[in-house]
Parts: C-alpha cells; structure tokens; sequence
C-alpha cells in the first residue's frame, strides 16, 4: 500500500513503513523522520503503533485516507493518532478520545497542541452521547481500548457516529477479554458480536509477532444508523 500520504522508505536497506510528516521537522514519540523526495516522513514504527503492525502484516485497505473523518478510541499519548493525523492531513480530523488525565496531558502538549486536526475528548468511550466536540458523522472509527467489554463500547459509538457503510478497525487484546479462552476462539466470538450487530468482517489480523495476543478486525457498518 502506498499514497503520497504513506510510503515504504528503505532507510539502511531496510524497509520500512512511513507517513507524511504534517509538521515538518517535529518528531512525537522519537521516530526517525527522513527526508525523500523533497518531502519530509516519519517512520511509524509497527512495534509502537498496531495500524503500522496491521499494515506490515497485510491490512489490504487501511481506509483511513487523506481528508477523512476519525473518530479514535483510545489515544492514549497520541502515538498512531500522529500518524493518522499525518495521513487525514488538514482536510481531514481526528476525533482523539482519552480518558486517562496523565496521558491526555501528553496527547494535548505533544500532539493536540501543534496538529489542527487532532481534537482531543478526555473522556470514557463508555459515555459516547458525552463527547460534545464531535460533529456530525465519521468515515471511520478506530478503537483500542483493551477492555473486556471493548467491543460492545466500539460497536455503542459505531452506532453513535459512524456514517451507514462506514468503517471500523477495532483492536482485539484477547487477554483482556478472557485469559483462559484460546485467544482465536476471543477473536471469533468478538466477530460474532459484530455481525450480529451490523457489522460485515473484511478482515481479521493476528498482530503477532508486533503484539502478542493481539488481533485487529477490520469490518464495513452495514446497519443504518439513524
Ligand atoms: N492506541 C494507542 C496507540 O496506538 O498509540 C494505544 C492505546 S493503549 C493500548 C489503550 C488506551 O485506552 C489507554 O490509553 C487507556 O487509558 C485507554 N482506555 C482504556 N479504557 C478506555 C475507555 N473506557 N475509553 C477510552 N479510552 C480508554
């Protein structure tokens, strides 16, 4: 997969996996940035970030675009939400919701404060009718949340905010949800819950060896959400 927006750059006859640096010259999380073509990109590091893992591992469609409308559950410091600011680029937005006071702090000072398309929502993703900052509909939603009810919180502001043919990629941390459950079985019971919701599966991933126990589903809301 390539874009103007996203790249394999060989750095050292490696190949690796880059976005568009937004704000040229500002690193987030100690990435590497690299200068190609006259532009400027960062290396996203799939050890750091699961969509770089799920991208490395052949995530056919990332569905996040330039210009496009995120809403991201679970930001955490902001590490991905850079690069998925990166890719939205200023026609698009990202929605960023974090609850964890410490960390937002980072997401604000580090990401928020210096990308226009970052919006910060410190916030519980269990609460969507609470985020008041988020307008209109999304064309994607991307939850990382690692709880045990972290599908049927994606699948609450799917239904909230995601536009009818919409996209989710939820990531699935299978100890999480059941430690002594083979973690194949959590993921297959997980994509239940969202065809029975709505949901069609594209794709499902296994993050290893990036994460372990780790799987990311990527499926299109069929059902109509208002
Ligand atoms: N997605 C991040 C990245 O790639 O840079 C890493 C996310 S980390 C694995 C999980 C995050 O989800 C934590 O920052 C945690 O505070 C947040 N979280 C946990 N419960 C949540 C909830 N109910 N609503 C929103 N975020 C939540």
């Amino acid at each position: 997969m390539e874009s103007e927006d996203i790249r394999w750059i060989y750095v050292s006859g490696e190949k690796q996996l880059a976005t568009l640096n937004l704000v040229p010259g500002n690193n987030v999380y100690g990435e590497k940035l690299v200068k190609q073509d006259g532009d400027e990109y960062r290396i996203w590091d799939p050890f750091r970030s699961k969509l770089a893992g799920a991208l490395k591992k052949g995530l056919k469609d990332l569905t996040i675009k330039n210009g496009s409308r995120v809403l991201y559950l679970g930001a955490s410091t902001g590490t991905t939400v850079s690069h998925v600011s990166d890719i939205v680029g200023n026609r698009g937005i990202v929605f960023a919701v974090e609850p964890a006071t410490r960390v937002a702090r980072e997401l604000i000072e580090n990401v928020a404060a210096k990308r226009r398309n970052v919006m910060p929502i410190i916030e519980d993703a269990r609460r969507p009718q609470s985020y008041f900052s988020v307008f209109g509909k999304v064309d994607v939603v991307y939850c990382d949340i690692a709880q045990p009810d972290q599908t049927e919180i994606a699948i609450s502001n799917c239904t909230a905010y995601l536009k009818p043919g919409g996209k989710m990629l939820l990531v699935i941390k299978t100890r999480s949800i059941d430690v002594t459950m083979d973690p194949k079985a959590v993921v297959v019971q997980e994509a239940k819950k969202l065809e029975k919701s709505g949901f069609q599966i594209d794709q499902i991933i296994n993050l290893e060896p990036f994460d372990k126990d780790h799987a990311m589903i990527h499926c299109t809301f069929k059902q109509r959400s208002e």
